[in-house]
């Protein structure tokens, strides 16, 4: 017998839009190259794609063609985040799990899971240790329990933004948890969180049935479909979603992912905040026997996919990758990365340099520090950015289109990744970490035109060097 959930607790727009017939016969169709190339012109004048321009994308497989996909998606990348990448840490809560997800390692049936939850003691240390390292922005990651409920996620989240360590405190707190009712999103919007995030792991029915028990909640497809529906609803107008890629063939995921994004246009008028791609990883207790499992080069494409079908949608590629594939994709997409992260139940002070499998949900490919990751990120000319603004001053959502307000990035985008940059090098940095960072600052200054606006942000620059003053933001 299936989980059973109550109709009534769906969303007004709630139906199965996956349509598989639909899909497959789209991943069937042959583009000609001149097809690909005019889809790819579209894409750049910044119009997100249907899902039938979508597929034409993923029918293009000569070098030649994918070559193009990879440098259209670097220059959109460009154009649309400029040269920003947001950094952000994880925060792992509780993996005590009612689900039987055959992939992950919180599965209730997995007994060599040590299961833990943090406690508000637990938590403080943690935020603490991330503060201390520099860390601004956080995601708290649940399994799905009935003690994890809406109003715990919410007393966690309030818990985090609270603690304060130096000059530092959280300024951001997104979730990724279970999908709620309507009633259940309000009572965690109500402690202000950032994102809701959301995976559908698989957007293909028969697998997300092999791979979610049909006697555990996560078993019924259409409550987790429309979980953010909910959340709009609800009044959490900035939604995360994503797809586990190596359950089932990339390229319908892909689809999944940008029907998702469509239907969440269609019907609430904003999109996605935020879509993820993480590929499956080791994790205790699984067996990885997938034939979907992508690879490197399958996995590039897709990131610089998704980048074209949905230009204005954030891409995330966290620390499952190793660093030198987070490199290469970070390049033609990707806008936010995790870095320094660690994901055993209490990592941030316990764990040593080694992962400890049996105390985290998956193998992570990157552990490197965040002052590691900073320095590399700004050798490449990158400004590693810790900022919250928008969020903070309500601009989400419907509401708020940063990229149809002309000069937004150079005004607001820019000078933001600036200030935060600068606090994180004159209050956490190694010596040549801030080296480096001091000289990208110079050089993004005398990039930008003499404006009162540049006036203002070199002051505050001055302040956050010579004063405590912080969190400053336009
Ligand atoms: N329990 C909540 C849920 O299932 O929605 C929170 C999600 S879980 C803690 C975060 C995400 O990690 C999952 O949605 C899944 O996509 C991903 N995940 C689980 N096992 C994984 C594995 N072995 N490798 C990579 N990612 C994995
Ligand atoms: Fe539980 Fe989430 Fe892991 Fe599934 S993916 S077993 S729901 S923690």
């Amino acid at each position: 017998m299936s989980f059973a959930i109550d109709q009534q607790k769906l969303s007004s727009s709630a139906h199965d839009f996956i349509d598989e017939p639909f899909l497959n016969s789209l991943l069937e169709r042959r583009a000609e190259p001149s097809q690909v190339r005019e889809v790819i012109a579209k894409s750049m004048a910044k119009q997100a794609l249907s899902l039938e321009e979508t597929a034409v994308l993923l029918s293009a497989e000569s070098a030649e063609l994918v070559e193009e996909i990879f440098a259209a998606a670097r220059q959109l990348k460009r154009d649309v985040y400029g040269n920003r990448i947001v950094l952000f840490a994880p925060l792992y809560v509780g993996s005590d799990c009612t689900n039987d997800c055959l992939y992950c390692a919180f599965r209730r049936s997995n007994r060599e899971q040590i299961r833990r939850t943090l406690t508000p003691e637990d938590l403080r240390t943690q935020v603490e240790a991330m503060l201390d390292r520099g860390h601004k922005r956080t995601i708290l990651v649940f399994g799905e329990h009935p003690r994890y409920s809406p109003e715990f996620i919410a007393d966690c989240v309030r818990q985090v933004y609270a603690v304060q360590s130096g000059k530092g405190n959280i300024r951001r707190v997104n979730v990724n948890a279970a999908p709620q009712d309507h009633q259940g999103y309000a009572t965690i919007k109500a402690a202000q969180i950032g994102t809701y995030q959301i995976f559908q792991e698989t957007y293909h029915h028969e697998t997300y049935g092999q791979v979610h028990s049909p006697q555990s909640r996560k078993g019924n497809y259409l409550w987790r479909l429309d979980g953010l529906a909910r959340a709009m609803e609800a009044g959490c107008d900035d939604v995360g979603i994503g797809a586990l890629f190596g359950l089932y063939d990339w390229r319908f995921e892909v689809l999944g992912l940008v029907a998702h994004a469509l239907h969440l246009q269609k019907h609430y008028h904003v999109g996605p905040h935020t879509i993820s791609f993480p590929r499956l990883r080791p994790a205790s207790g699984v067996e990885l026997t997938s034939s979907y499992l992508v690879g490197d080069e399958p996995f590039k494409r897709l990131v610089a996919i998704l980048r074209l079908a949905v230009p204005y949608t954030g891409l995330i590629c966290t620390a499952r990758e190793t660093a030198e594939i987070r490199r290469e994709v970070m390049a033609f997409g990707v806008s936010q990365i995790d870095a320094g992260s660690r994901i055993e139940l209490g990592g941030y002070t316990e764990a040593g340099d080694t992962q400890v499998m049996e105390r985290e949900q998956f193998q992570l490919g990157d552990i490197r520090p965040l002052d590691q990751v900073m320095n590399e990120l700004l050798g490449d000319g990158y400004i590693p950015s810790f900022c919250t603004a928008c969020y903070r001053l309500g601009r989400t959502g419907e509401h708020f289109m940063e990229f149809a307000i002309p000069g937004f990035i150079q005004n607001m985008c820019t000078p933001n990744a600036l200030s935060t940059l600068l606090e994180y090098l004159v209050d956490y940095a190694s010596p040549e970490t801030r080296a480096a960072g001091e000289k990208l600052i110079e050089r993004e200054l005398d990039k930008m035109p003499e404006s009162p606006l540049k006036s203002e942000l070199v002051e505050r620059l001055r302040r956050i060097r010579e004063t405590d003053a912080r969190d400053l933001y336009f």
